[in-house]
C-alpha cells in the first residue's frame, strides 16, 4: 500500500491507507477465526425449469453473526466480505470450504431419491480459478465424498477473463473433461465481448439480474435479453435467468426461449432445513 518514489526512494504513507491496512488485518484475523469456528453457512436458492420443477440449487455463502435479543439469526452478506476475502487471499481457504461443504451436502442428498439429480452451483472467484491445482482440488473433493462431478457446477464471472484467455480456456477444458459443469454468471455486466461466448467452453449462461429486472419496462433490456438467449441457444448453451421476481417476467422469459429460472418469484436463498422441506413436501 505504500507509495515508493522512484527518484529518491522515500516511502510515503497515507494515514488513510494505514487505516485501511489495519482494517483489513482485523478482517484477516476475524476470517481465520471464523473458518476455524465454523461461522460460515451455505444457503441454497432453488433453480427451476418451465414446469416449475427444482433442477438445481445455487449455494450462497453467509457469515453467521449470532442471534439478536428476539432470537432472530443475523448474517453478514457475501457482498460485504467476499471482496475483502479476495483482496487478502482468504478467498482460497474460504472457497475451499465452500467446495467441500457443497460436496458433503451432495453426498448426503445422494442417499435420498428426491435429491439424487440435484445439481449444486457454487460461485468461484477469479483468484480461485487461477490456482494451478484448482481442477485437481475439485477432483479430490468429489472423490473424497464419492459424488459425481456432473452434479457440481462452477459459476465463474467475466472477471476471470482478465487473465490470459487461452490459459483460461485450457483450464476450463480440463475442468469439463473431469465432468464438472461451468456457468458464466452475471452475463452481460462484464467487459467481455460476445465473441467469448463462442470461445469459452462453458455449459451455461446466466443472465444477470440487472437485465431481468427491467425486462417489462425497458424495451432495450428486453431486446438484449432476447438476443442473449437466442445467441446462447444457437451455440448450444443452456440459459438461466437470475433475479426473476414476477410471473410477468417469467412469462416473458419463457416466450423468449429461456428454459431455467432463479429468483424471489420462486424462492429466496433458503437455509438447508427450508430447502429440505421444500423438496420433500
Ligand atoms: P450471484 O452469484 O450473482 O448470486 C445472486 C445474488 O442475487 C444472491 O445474492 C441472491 O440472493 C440474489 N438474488 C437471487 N434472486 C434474486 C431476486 O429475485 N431479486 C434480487 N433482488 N436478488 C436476488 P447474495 O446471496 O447476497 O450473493 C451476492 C454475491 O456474492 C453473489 O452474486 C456472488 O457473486 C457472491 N457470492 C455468494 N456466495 C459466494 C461464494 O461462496 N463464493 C464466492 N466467491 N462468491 C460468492
Ligand atoms: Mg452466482
Ligand atoms: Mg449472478
Ligand atoms: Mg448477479
Amino acid at each position: 500500500r505504500a507509495k515508493t518514489d522512484g527518484r529518491n526512494r522515500t516511502v510515503v504513507f497515507d494515514p488513510r491507507m494505514q487505516e485501511d491496512l489495519m482494517q483489513s488485518q482485523k478482517m484477516l484475523q476475524a476470517f481465520t477465526h471464523a473458518i476455524k469456528n465454523n461461522e460460515f453457512e451455505l444457503f441454497y436458492q432453488p433453480q427451476y425449469n418451465k414446469d416449475h420443477q427444482v433442477i438445481g440449487v445455487e449455494a450462497l455463502i453467509r457469515w453467521q453473526k449470532g442471534k439478536d435479543l428476539a432470537g432472530v439469526e443475523h448474517y453478514l452478506s457475501p457482498i460485504d466480505f467476499i471482496p475483502v476475502a479476495e483482496e487478502t487471499g482468504l478467498i482460497i481457504p474460504l472457497g475451499d470450504w465452500v467446495i467441500e461443504q457443497a460436496c458433503a451436502q451432495l453426498a448426503q442428498w445422494q442417499q435420498d431419491p428426491a435429491f439424487e439429480n440435484l445439481v449444486v452451483s457454487v460461485n468461484i472467484s477469479a483468484k480461485q480459478l487461477a490456482q494451478a491445482d484448482f481442477s485437481d482440488k475439485l477432483l479430490a473433493a468429489v472423490s473424497a465424498y464419492k459424488i459425481n462431478s456432473r452434479q457440481l457446477k462452477l459459476e465463474i464471472t467475466e472477471s476471470c477473463l482478465l487473465q490470459n484467455v487461452s490459459d483460461l480456456i485450457n483450464k476450463l477444458l480440463k475442468i469439463k473433461e473431469y465432468g464438472f459443469k461451468i456457468s458464466l454468471d452475471d452475463f452481460g455486466t462484464g467487459y467481455s465481448s460476445l465473441s467469448y461466448l463462442k470461445r469459452l467452453p462453458v455449459d451455461e449462461i446466466k443472465i444477470d439480474r440487472s437485465f431481468v429486472r427491467d425486462i417489462m419496462t425497458d424495451e432495450s433490456d428486453a431486446i438484449m435479453v432476447k438476443a442473449i438467449i437466442d445467441l446462447s441457444r444457437n451455440f448450444g448453451l443452456e440459459v438461466i435467468a437470475e433475479g426473476v421476481e414476477t410471473s410477468e417476467q417469467l412469462d416473458r422469459l419463457i416466450e423468449f426461449g429461456c428454459a431455467f429460472f432463479q429468483g424471489y418469484y420462486f424462492n429466496k436463498p433458503l437455509k438447508l432445513s427450508e430447502l429440505n422441506n421444500l423438496i420433500l413436501t
